[in-house]
């Protein structure tokens, strides 16, 4: 019997129901082979899945678990919550503005913001705000980036369209995606000439300030910067897309650790502590045009319901009370240390990329500084050693363009354990 038999079972009777057996692709194993593993159980740094195999979880939901599944104080805020207020009212509710108060205390540029239901509609709604207040149609975004999976996002847009080869995918028209431009990453000449061309048309830049969705790539010293100043000059609004960076390498989100101040900011993943949550906000100026106080229309039905909130203000309190950040980076620096060691043993020189507590290791001698580069790694390679961590009880996501997330509650033994997997995994890899 197979080590996920029970897993390969369930997998076969959803592809009957669920296209690709999936709710998002990025679950599937396409890029890695196999079949996807089907999870019964989380706890901490830790999963266990329908066949009784436990796996040490570097995934943590594709980023929010920084505190790891079912922290205590978040599952016993939600009890509350439930036996004491309810799962949704479809009214204003107290709790809106605790969360809106609070974030607009940790993350420098935000003066207002509007709860959403995921980073998609999160960013949906920054780009139609941005278009609204200038009245210009065209957006820049970075080639690789990815900012969920609006229509003027699919335009080169990583990690799940990048392991999936369809970058650009059918049902986008050719109106929307003209208005969607690429510029490189980490490469301002590259901007600089989409603006000249297109002078006075476009509304803005959105941008990962750390890029999460090609693996994962800091962006250059000076180059956000950069970005701020030519919006400034040109009246563009600059939007950072933190749904991964964002409370992940900083309380206050890269713009904190960079010290770039955006005009918008969307967010999601890590402030809804695991529930679909996302949020948009930024400059009064901008924000005033969002309905009904404004003109630009957004809505939702189940935006800012009182569960996900209450487990989003939940890990927002205790990354407050906590400060696990100098500890995240001292276990990032363990683990970056431990992965080098084994290549140096190895002989090999691929390169790790990392900021905090999310890093990639790309299985490619190129510096990893965009797009083009990123694509340099071998992803059979990456394959290979996917499936020996996996086997090892290593739960890493199943694509060479996705992040490695710690969290809290990995422990230093957790760690060695992961350097020793790692070791193998590289020796299977090369085989
Ligand atoms: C995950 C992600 C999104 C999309 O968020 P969803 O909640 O999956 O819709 C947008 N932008 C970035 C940078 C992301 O990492």
């Amino acid at each position: 019997m197979s080590k996920l038999a029970k897993s390969a079972e369930l997998f076969e009777k959803a592809k009957k129901f669920i296209p690709g057996g999936v709710n998002s692709p990025v679950r599937a194993f396409k890029s890695v082979g196999g079949t996807p593993v089907y999870m019964a159980k989380g706890s901490g740094a830790y999963m266990t899945d329908v066949d009784g195999n436990t796996y040490l979880d570097y995934v943590g939901s594709w980023g929010p678990f920084i505190l790891g599944s079912m922290h205590p104080r978040i599952t016993a805020a939600l009890e509350y919550t439930l036996k004491n207020i309810g799962t949704s009212f479809g009214t204003p509710i107290e709790m809106e503005i605790e969360i809106a108060e609070l974030l607009c205390k940790i993350v420098p540029s935000l003066e207002m913001v509007r709860m959403v239901n995921s980073g998609t509609e999160a960013t949906m709604s920054a780009v139609r705000l941005a278009r609204g207040y200038t009245g210009r149609d065209k957006i820049i975004k970075f080639e690789g980036c990815y900012h969920g999976h609006g229509d003027s996002f699919l335009i080169k847009a990583g990690s799940g369209a990048l392991t999936l080869g369809a970058p650009d995918s059918p049902g986008v028209t050719k109106g929307t995606a003209m208005d969607t431009l690429n510029a490189t990453y980490n490469d301002i000449d590259s901007v600089k000439l989409l603006v000249n061309e297109n002078k006075g048309q476009i509304a803005a830049i959105i941008i990962e300030p750390v890029a999460g969705n090609t693996g994962v790539i800091p962006a250059k010293p000076g180059f956000l910067a950069a970005l701020r100043e030519l919006c400034t000059e040109e009246g563009i609004v600059l939007i950072f897309d933190e749904v991964m960076c964002g409370f992940r390498v900083a309380l206050g989100g890269a713009q904190s650790l960079y010290g770039v101040t955006p005009d918008l900011t969307t967010m999601g993943k890590i402030i809804g502590g695991g529930l679909p949550v996302g949020a948009f906000g930024g400059k009064r100026e901008i924000m005033e045009r969002v309905a009904p106080l404004g003109d630009v229309y957004q809505a939702g039905t189940l935006s800012g319901n009182p569960l996900a909130l209450t487990a989003g203000l939940e890990t927002l309190k205790i990354l407050i009370d906590e400060n696990p950040y100098p500890e995240l980076e001292r276990k990032a620096v363990i683990l970056e240390a431990g992965f080098n060691d084994n290549l140096k043993k190895l002989g090999l020189n691929y390169v790790q990329n990392r900021v905090g507590s999310m890093s990639c290791l790309f299985f490619t001698e190129t510096p990893v500084v965009d797009y083009s580069t990123a694509i340099t790694a071998d992803t059979k390679k990456h394959g290979k050693y996917f499936h020996s961590m996996l086997d090892q009880g290593i739960y890493l996501a199943p694509s060479q363009f996705e992040a490695m997330f710690i969290s809290f509650m990995h422990t230093d033994a957790d760690l060695e354990k992961t350097i020793k997997a790692n070791y193998n995994a590289l020796v299977a890899s090369s085989k």
